[in-house]
């Protein structure tokens, strides 16, 4: 069983690779950890911030977290046999499974519908939390359940699919008010037979840059093509720290879309519902933002949404320069950017996104 640490260096365990301390840490590889940590937290301050971390690839850090982090690292991936049928395979997965590995064993195993969301860095435990989405599939498209612990009454249970009141980006666990809750596992429900989403022009090239259409696609071919793609498109975190797309598409209304239309006629959108989705990316290239650099983080130099960290800049460097962002996209285009990753103050507590 793992055991409380002290002072632990959380720079090797966020993608941003903000030089951040955790007054306390504990390694959740099991629910003994999970108990013993909980144990302790609730004896000594039950008041004290706690922060549930997965891979670090969705948070930004301040210099100092105050209180408790609890690092899930649970492994295990069960089927569940009594709930598979023909058509479909229900699988258990534990939350500190590493999501791109889950999705390439599932691939293996002929159990379909996660290939689009490929080389997502993260936990699975994280992915509810803002319903990860790439190339036209989210988690919500195959999410069955998940299991849960609330931290302050210590009660478990289930939650479903609809319970966790998924949208873009956005689920039940992103509200305010809501209780503290530690995922402990997700299930997920995926289809023996392939069922291909190729929809997004970018995959379409990339597939046949492999040699094949979308039409004659296997999974594999849609898993290579994503992962293609994505180390493209993406800074990889190892070699230039990031969090991925640092601010969410805004959508707005249909009036605002065509009143920006009108003005630029290569504004990027989609549809949404009865709003447009925007492209924040095109936004901030569109303005000047692409390669934008400052002493210590900067804008990427080829993917205008995505803010990297290049010489070891800290949580108020990149807010700091999300904010300029953010006001002069307001000025422009009178669209509000919202940050896409979570924001820990430095008091621990998570700010509002
Ligand atoms: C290069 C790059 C590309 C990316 N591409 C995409 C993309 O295409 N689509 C997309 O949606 N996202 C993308 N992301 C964002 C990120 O990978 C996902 O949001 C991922 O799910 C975060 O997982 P994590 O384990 O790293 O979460 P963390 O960063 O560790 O945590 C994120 C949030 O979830 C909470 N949390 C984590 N685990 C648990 C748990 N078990 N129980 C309760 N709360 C928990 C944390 O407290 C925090 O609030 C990208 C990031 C990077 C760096």
């Amino acid at each position: 069983m793992n055991a409380l640490i002290e002072h632990q260096d959380l720079s090797a365990f966020n993608t941003l690779a903000i030089q951040a301390e955790a007054r306390f840490y504990w390694a959740i590889e099991s629910q003994a950890d999970l108990s013993a940590a909980l144990t302790w937290y609730r004896q000594e301050n039950p008041q004290m911030p706690l922060l549930v971390l997965g891979g670090g690839s969705n948070i930004i850090l301040s210099d100092h977290f105050p209180g408790l982090v609890l690092h899930m690292q649970n492994k295990g991936i069960a089927l569940l046999e009594e709930k598979s049928d023909d058509e479909t395979v229900s699988i258990d997965v534990a939350a500190g499974e590493n999501w791109h590995e889950l999705v390439c064993y599932c691939c293996e195993q002929g159990w379909h519908g996660l290939e689009n969301l490929a080389l997502i860095p993260g936990a699975a435990g994280a992915a509810p939390i803002q319903n990860i989405g790439a190339y036209g599939v989210e988690l919500c498209d195959v999410m069955d359940s998940l299991e849960c612990l609330e931290v302050d009454s210590g009660k478990r249970y289930r939650l479903s699919a609809e319970q966790c009141q998924f949208a873009y980006r956005d689920s039940l666990f992103k509200k305010a008010g809501e209780p503290r809750r530690i995922i402990s596992s997700i299930r997920l429900r995926l289809r023996r037979e392939a069922c291909l989403n190729t929809q997004y022009p970018g995959l379409q090239q990339s597939l046949h840059s492999l040699g094949v259409t979308p039409e004659q696609a296997s999974p594999g071919d849609i898993l290579q093509a994503v992962c293609n793609l994505r180390r493209a498109k993406l800074p990889d975190p190892a070699a230039l720290p990031n969090v991925g797309s640092f601010f969410k598409n805004p959508i707005v209304s249909e009036g605002h879309y065509q009143q920006l239309k009108s003005e630029y006629a290569d504004l990027v959108a989609y549809p949404h519902g009865e709003d447009y989705k925007l492209a924040a990316g095109w936004l901030i290239d569109q303005a000047g933002w692409k390669g934008h650099r400052e002493a210590r983080v900067a804008v990427h130099e080829q993917q205008a949404l995505v803010l990297v960290n290049h010489k070891r800049g800290s949580a108020k460097d990149v807010l700091a320069l999300a904010q300029k962002i953010r006001d002069d996209i307001w000025q422009r285009y009178q669209v509000s950017l919202e940050i896409e990753p979570r924001h820990i103050q430095v008091d621990g507590a998570l700010a509002p996104s």
